[in-house]
C-alpha cells in the first residue's frame, strides 16, 4: 500500500518524526487515497502533545485551533494541516460532546474513537497502513461499518447516525447490517445534535453519488432527525441525475415548506434565497421563445432560470420534454452571448437620467424602468437612450394625468 502524500504534508510529518514522535496521516485522506479519490484535506495524528508539537513547528506558522482537544493547525508551505494528538474521548453525557478528552500515546486507541472503519486508518510512508479495524476490507466491500458496537457509538455521539447516511451517499456504499439496524433504531437521537452540524452532514449527503438511494431508503429516519418533508420516492430516485449543485438539488428535495426545511438545517440566507427563486422559476412553463425566456430571466434572475431548466431536463413538466428544456437552455446562452437586455442594468437609461429630466425620485422611477424593460424585451422599443427617455415622458405624463 502506497499513498502519495503531498510535499507540504510530508514536511509536517517529517518535523514530528525528527522530534522523535510518531505521526501519521489519518481519516478521510487515507480513505480517499485508497479509493483513488483526491482528498479534500490532509489530517495528521501524532503522539506528540500540543506543547511538543509546537516545538517541532518552530519556524512554521501555527494556529491553536482546539488546543484543549489536542488540535493545532500547522501552516506548511502556505497550506493548513490539522495535527491532533492521539486521544481517547471521555464519556458523552449529552450525546454530543465528550465531557473530557484524554491524550494517549497509543495510535490504536485514537483510531478506536473514530466513527467508521473506513475512517479509522492511518498511514506513514515508513510504517505503511495501520488498519486495526479492517477498514480496507470494508472499502473493498463498499461498506459503512461502525468501529465497535454501533449502539454504543451512536449513543456517545448521535451525529454519527447521520454521518453513516452521509458517507453511504458520498461513496455510494451500503451501510453494514448491524450499523444500519442501529441507524434505524436510534435516528430520533439526532434531534439532540446542534442543527448546524446536522445541516453540514445533510448537504454533503445531498451532494453524494448515492443520494438517490439514501434519501428514499432512509426517509423515515431522516424525518425522525427533523429533516422533512421530502419529495416522493420517484422524484428522489432521480436526484442524482441533476448537476452537482446544492441549490438545484435542495429545491427538488423539498418541494413544499422549503424555507422552513432549510432554516431548520441552518443553511445560509443566500442558499435559501436561491432555492426559493428556483422554485418560483419552476412555476414557469419551459419556453425557448426569446421574449418569453427574457421575461422569465427578468422575473427570477438568470441563475434561477438556468437552474430551473437544468431541473426540467431531468423532470420535464407535463406536455414538455427534456429536449424542450435543452433547447431553452441553448436559447438562454444565446441571449447572454448576444447581450440582449433582460435586466434593468442593461437598459440604455438609468434612474439618474429621469431624475435629471425632472421626474421625481422614488418608487415611480423603478416602475417606469421596469415598464421600459418589458417594452424593450417585447421588441416594442429600441434599447437606445433617446428613445427610452421619450417613451418615459409619455408614460410619466399619462400616469400623472
Ligand atoms: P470529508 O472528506 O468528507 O471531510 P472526513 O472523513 O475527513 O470526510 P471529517 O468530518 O472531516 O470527515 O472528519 C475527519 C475524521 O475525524 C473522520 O475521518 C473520522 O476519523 C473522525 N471523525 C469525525 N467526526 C467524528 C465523529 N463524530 N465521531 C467519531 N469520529 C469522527
Ligand atoms: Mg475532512
Amino acid at each position: 500500500m502506497n499513498i502519495n502524500i503531498p510535499e507540504y504534508v510530508t514536511e509536517v510529518l517529517k518535523r514530528l518524526h525528527d522530534g522523535g514522535f510518531e505521526a501519521y496521516v489519518v481519516g478521510g485522506c487515507v480513505r480517499d487515497s485508497i479509493l483513488g479519490l483526491a482528498p479534500d484535506d490532509w489530517d495528521v495524528c501524532t503522539e506528540a502533545e500540543p506543547d511538543e508539537m509546537k516545538d517541532c513547528f518552530i519556524g512554521l506558522r501555527s494556529v491553536d485551533t482546539g488546543i484543549q482537544h489536542g488540535t493545532v493547525t500547522a501552516i506548511s508551505q502556505g497550506k493548513p494541516v490539522e495535527v491532533t494528538t492521539y486521544r481517547i474521548d471521555g464519556t458523552y453525557s449529552d450525546g454530543r460532546h465528550p465531557d473530557d478528552v484524554t491524550f494517549t500515546r497509543s495510535l490504536k486507541e485514537d483510531l478506536a474513537r473514530r466513527d467508521f472503519t473506513i475512517n479509522a486508518m492511518a498511514y506513514d510512508p515508513e510504517k505503511g497502513l495501520i488498519d486495526p479495524f479492517s477498514g480496507r476490507e470494508d472499502l473493498k466491500q463498499h461498506l459503512i461499518r461502525c468501529v465497535g458496537e454501533p449502539e454504543k457509538r451512536f449513543s456517545e455521539d448521535a451525529l454519527r447516525i447521520l454521518r453513516a447516511l452521509r458517507f453511504s451517499s458520498k461513496l455510494g456504499f451500503e451501510i453494514e447490517e448491524e450499523t444500519a439496524g442501529a441507524v434505524r433504531e436510534m435516528a430520533e437521537m439526532v434531534r439532540k445534535v446542534a442543527r448546524e452540524r446536522v445541516g453540514i452532514e445533510f448537504t454533503k449527503l445531498v451532494m453524494g453519488t448515492g443520494v438517490s438511494e439514501v434519501l428514499p431508503d432512509y426517509r423515515t429516519e431522516l424525518q425522525k432527525c427533523g429533516i422533512f418533508p421530502m419529495a416522493d420516492d420517484p422524484v428522489l430516485q432521480r436526484i442524482r441525475e441533476l448537476p452537482e449543485k446544492l441549490t438545484e438539488r435542495l429545491s427538488v428535495v423539498f418541494p413544499e415548506k422549503l424555507r422552513k426545511a432549510l432554516r431548520d438545517l441552518r443553511l445560509d440566507h443566500q442558499t435559501i434565497g436561491s432555492c426559493e427563486q428556483i422554485q418560483e422559476a419552476l412555476r414557469e412553463t419551459v419556453s425557448c421563445d426569446n421574449t418569453e425566456l427574457r421575461l422569465q430571466m427578468m422575473r427570477w434572475g438568470r441563475q434561477a432560470v438556468s437552474d430551473m431548466l437544468d431541473i426540467r431536463k431531468v423532470y420535464p413538466e407535463k406536455g414538455k420534454s427534456a429536449q424542450d428544456a435543452e433547447e431553452a437552455g441553448q436559447e438562454l446562452q444565446n441571449i447572454l452571448k448576444s447581450g440582449q437586455a433582460w435586466n434593468l442594468k442593461q437598459l440604455a437609461v438609468t434612474g439618474r437620467d429621469f431624475i435629471d429630466a425632472g421626474i421625481p425620485q422614488g418608487r415611480q422611477i423603478g416602475a417606469l424602468l421596469q415598464k421600459l424593460l418589458v417594452m424593450v424585451i417585447e421588441g416594442k422599443l429600441e434599447n437606445q437612450k433617446d428613445i427610452l427617455k421619450d417613451e418615459a415622458h409619455v408614460l410619466f405624463c399619462r400616469e400623472n394625468l
